[in-house]
């Protein structure tokens, strides 16, 4: 292993003169102090000059001399894979937060690495390999139960040489680190012990499956602005940009609870602190609605608040995609949070200009581009070896200064995601929350509502927006009486489908089923033609339709079916298009009937 010493400090970077071999990305030790010597701060190496090397340290720097000793690993940056990982809050280094601050009182200490899964607890193995039978990484040797699922313990995936299995343990009870498996390479005759946890690269992807599927399934979230106008693919991409308050977090709160994903992975990347620990202390107490268990079974969540060293930030994102990689290669749907990956944008700024390169747009590095990028790839669906599919959503918010979608981060999310829900400042002023853009939002994906069907809504609401642009000049008089039914048949949309209680009981998470169920039900009351002896009669009686579908969000569905209480309000629904309606226009019947 090559040794070190310190040559230059620069803030979180620090340059340090070697012997031996080092390789970009390993992680090396960095000692505090002489007295201290037992105390080493863990860093990144980042570049190598000849005979120096910069590595990025995630943590606080203070008391680090010139000509202090440098230990590396020659093992890259890495995350520990294993039972054990769901309900836990690490830091962005995989340390298990809440035993770091029992370890080290209130205040947390520089040089404390935790073992990320617990060494002491016992698990259920259960054997599934056999003695003589093939097998290389991914390829799985047994299960263990953890919370809702099958954990499965699988060959570590850095071993690719084909392997024979020489000794599989019986099934009972065994800790992360207790052997369980033999395994011996056919060609070189290496044999490899393997025990239930083993680690791998962050920024390496995992790619132990048979091939990458295009995403079509969606990705149901329980947002009806989401799932019908602007939906996400299981295995794909989208980004949530949005200024300071506007409601990213809470839209990845939400979609946390109530998205139809096995896993989910929350990285909250540089928030500050006090949303992070709102998050801490709520999750726990939340149940899951499809399985009554607790959220918590099913959720990792990473945690780097903006008092810890930006470095960590981007540790945390990559320790986020390589856990999500990990549940993937066992069949699972899993859904990575990122927010906000600005702050991480920041961190590479920070570090690039330290490193002094040469600076792109707004002084973020000239690769910023492409690491954004290469995160986003690593989301995805994949068929196994085993035929299983398993995939990798990844959503990510963007926070631009001022709100301006303009600037390189969020330009960069745009070009490679799948879909975009740009958050409005003016729409979350007016508390019509969630607060994405029903005009700047878009989505490559296919939803749970036929395109057909989506598209016309989509229509009626973007010539709403121009009426109600145009009405602002020209006054209400201005406006024709068609003009302004579009106008109430737009702001119909908006206020009785798009907008979305998330802290009501029924509202808050919504069915595929039932967004379908209402949203013909809207379209009904779209495709009818109407007349209006005046602009008042007009804006009456859409209040009045109005107040009923709103009435009906939240009334509840039982077992999926609409209740009594809804059942009465859609009739009242029906009836009063009935009584002024003058019947469906040309092309209603072909739009009601389109299918997905
Ligand atoms: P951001 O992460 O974009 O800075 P937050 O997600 O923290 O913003 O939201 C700021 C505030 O806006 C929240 O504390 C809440 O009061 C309000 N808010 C955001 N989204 C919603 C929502 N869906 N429903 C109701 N209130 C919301
Ligand atoms: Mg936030």
């Amino acid at each position: 292993m090559a040794q070190g010493k310190i040559q230059g400090i620069n803030g979180n970077m620090v340059s340090v003169a070697f012997e031996g071999r080092v390789s970009l990305n390993e992680v090396g030790y960095i000692s505090v102090g002489e007295k201290d010597s037992a105390r080493r701060l863990k860093a990144e190496v980042i570049r190598i000059r000849g005979e120096l090397a910069q590595l990025q340290v995630f943590e606080p720097t203070k008391g680090l001399k010139i000509g202090g000793n440098v230990e590396f690993t020659d093992e890259l940056l890495a995350v520990e894979l294993g039972p054990g990982l769901l309900t836990q809050i690490y830091d962005g280094l995989q340390n298990p937060l809440p035993e770091l601050a029992e370890a080290a009182g209130q205040f947390l200490e520089r040089g404390v690495y935790l073992d990320p899964l617990p060494r002491d607890r016992q698990w259920d193995f259960m054997p599934q390999a056999v003695e003589g039978d093939r097998v290389s990484g991914g390829d799985t040797i047994g299960t263990v139960p953890e919370g809702a699922f099958q954990h499965r313990i699988m060959v570590p995936f850095g071993i690719d040489a084909e392997c024979e299995v020489i000794s599989v343990a019986k099934a009972g009870r065994y800790t992360v680190t207790e052997e369980i498996a033999e395994i011996r390479e056919a060609k070189s005759g290496k044999v490899h012990k393997l025990s239930m946890m083993f680690t791998w690269p962050v920024k390496r992807p995992i790619t132990k499956y048979a091939e990458r599927l295009r995403p079509t399934k969606p990705m149901v979230t329980k947002v009806r602005l989401v799932d019908t106008f602007f939906p996400v693919a299981l295995g794909g991409t989208y980004c949530i940009p949005g200024p300071f308050g506007a409601g990213k977090t809470v839209l990845q709160q939400i979609t946390s609870r109530h998205a139809e994903v096995d896993v989910v992975i929350i990285a909250a990347c540089g928030e500050r602190a006090g949303e992070v620990v709102e998050t801490l202390v709520e999750f726990p107490e939340l149940t899951d609605p499809r399985t009554g268990r607790s959220l918590m079974e099913r959720t990792i969540i990473i945690c780097n608040t903006s008092s810890m060293p930006v470095a960590a930030r981007e540790a945390s994102v990559y320790t986020g995609v390589t856990l999500a990689e990990y549940f993937r290669q066992m069949g699972l749907n899993v859904l990575l949070l990122a927010d906000s990956t600005s702050r991480w944008a920041q961190a590479m700024r920070e570090m690039s200009g330290r490193l002094e390169e040469i600076p792109g747009e707004e002084a973020f590095p000239a690769y910023l581009e492409s690491n954004i990028a290469a995160f986003y790839e690593r989301a995805g669906v994949v068929r196994l070896k085993t035929g299983e599919i398993g995939s990798v959503t990844i959503g990510g918010s963007v926070s631009p200064a001022g709100g301006n979608f303009e600037e390189p981060v969020t330009q960069a999310t745009l070009k490679v995601v799948g879909a975009f829900h740009g958050l409005s400042r003016e729409r979350s002023d007016a508390r019509k929350f969630p607060a994405i853009h029903p005009i700047e939002s878009w989505s490559k994906y296919e939803g749970i509502v036929p395109a057909t069907k989506r598209d016309y809504a989509n229509r009626i609401l973007h010539r709403g927006f121009e009426v109600d642009a145009m009405m602002k000049v020209v006054g209400e008089e201005g406006t024709s009486m068609p003009d302004y039914i579009i106008y109430e048949k737009g702001e119909l949309i908006d206020t009785a489908y798009i907008q979305q209680n998330s802290f009501h009981p029924v509202d808050a998470s919504v069915s595929p089923k039932r967004q379908n169920y209402v949203f013909d039900l809207l379209l009904h009351c779209l495709l009818t033609k109407f007349d209006f002896s005046d602009k008042d009669e007009a804006r009456q009686y859409f209040n009045k339709l109005r107040m009923l579908l709103l009435d009906m969000n939240a009334a509840p569905w039982e077992d999926d079916s609409p209740g009594a209480e809804f059942t009465k309000l859609e009739s009242e629904v029906r009836e009063l298009v009935g009584a002024k309606g003058q019947g469906y226009q040309a092309d209603a019947e072909e739009i009601l009937e389109a299918r997905a």
